[in-house]
């Protein structure tokens, strides 16, 4: 694989194209095309430079493969990485904004049992750059441009945990958030977690100020283990407390989610443990019901029994909220996509049929 233009920063850039004999303004020029989400062959340089761009750099890290419409409007994409890799990605149209969701790795080692994205444990991390051109490509994609930007939210909630990516996800948001680039405000960002305490400590030391959201999904250290294998690593409470520092450090209230498995976390005695876990704390909690994978004997609640739940922890004064189901019918949930891709293929070749499009 060649290196990717996208990972650099603008001076980075800047000292690049210093570095090859050229004017300075080239770097803002060809700067200004990457962040409206251009390939590097379609950036009107002299043909010598864009050339010598070609030959060094990819031209271009990850193409949208295959595109799913929902009928609530949620798209969700198929990404093409440069080594032929899939990830893919989320965009929702709300009324304050248009959310996009990225992955942060190809697959995902923490186990979670629920979860799609893990099945076939981590193959790779994504590099910054990689992480930064789903969202130039889905602006482009809606007609955004890198000062009227058509993605206005992020949520690092598809594949991966961007914690176990620590440093190529850091400088993805320090690049994402640049003054002169795409610039998303750190505010209108969400980095989700399954809790690896001691990258909440460090996050905190950035000062970027995003949303920090923890998956949750249970109530005591034994429950979570059940679904959650990193519960045997960091205890709840451990967790508790990182986020306490991190509302100290950046002010930023965090967020819990909590997916809603029958039989498993939703009933009164689930409640009362949130409750007495997070009453009066600078927090939120964002239930969801499962996406029920078929890889996965899990089980979602009913809505009712999700709107019961949600009464519980207001009764018992939790500021929560149960998140609109979009994009079920399109295979929404993590890893959905790539696990069913993955597996058209194999049965592909076990046909003896090696054209895998
Ligand atoms: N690794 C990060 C980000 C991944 S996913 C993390 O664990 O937070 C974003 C959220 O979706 C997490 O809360 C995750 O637990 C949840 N999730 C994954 N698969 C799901 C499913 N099938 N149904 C409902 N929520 C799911």
């Amino acid at each position: 694989m060649k290196k990717i233009l996208q990972d650099l920063s603008f001076e980075e850039l800047e000292n690049l194209i210093l570095s090859y004999g050229e004017k300075k303004f080239r770097a803002q020029q060809i700067y200004g095309a990457v962040m409206r989400g251009k390939k590097l062959s379609e950036i009107n340089v002299s043909a010598e430079l864009r050339g010598r761009l070609c030959e060094e750099f990819e031209n271009e890290p990850i193409v949208i493969e295959q595109t799913f419409t929902s009928s609530d409007g949620t798209e969700k994409y198929l990404f093409r990485l440069a080594d032929g890799n899939l990830i893919e990605g989320v965009f929702m149209k709300y009324k304050y904004g248009n959310t996009q969701c990225v992955s942060t790795q190809v697959g995902c080692r923490m186990g979670c049992k629920f979860c799609a994205s893990t099945l076939g444990g981590l193959v790779r991390n994504l590099t910054a750059g990689e992480i930064l051109c789903q969202v130039l490509a889905i602006n482009a994609l809606h007609g955004g441009t890198d000062k009227n930007r058509a993605v206005t939210n992020l949520v690092l909630m598809g594949s991966g945990e961007p914690l176990d990516n620590y440093d190529n996800v850091i400088k993805f948001l320090r690049n994402v958030t640049a003054e002169g680039g795409i610039n998303i405000s750190a505010r209108n960002i969400s980095l989700s977690t399954c809790g690896l305490v001691p990258k909440i400590y460090a996050l905190a030391e950035e000062n970027i100020p995003l949303n920090l959201t923890i998956s949750l999904h249970q109530t005591t250290d034994e429950g979570r283990a059940r679904t959650m294998p990193v519960a045997k690593k960091y205890s709840i409470d451990e967790i508790l407390k990182a986020c306490g520092y991190y509302f100290e450090k950046t002010g930023r209230r965090y967020i819990f989610e909590y997916s809603l498995i029958a039989g498993e976390n939703c009933e009164k005695e689930h409640a009362d443990g949130l409750i007495s876990l997070l009453k009066g704390k600078p927090c939120h909690v964002n239930l969801i019901r499962l996406n029920e994978v078929k890889e996965r004997n899990l089980n979602t609640v009913t809505e009712k029994q999700a709107y019961r739940f949600l009464g519980l922890l207001e009764k018992g004064g939790l500021s929560a909220t149960l998140r609109r189901q979009i994009g079920a019918d399109i295979g929404g949930a993590c890893g959905q996509l790539r696990a069913s891709r993955l597996k058209e293929q194999k049965e592909d070749k076990n046909n003896g049929n090696s054209d895998i499009r």
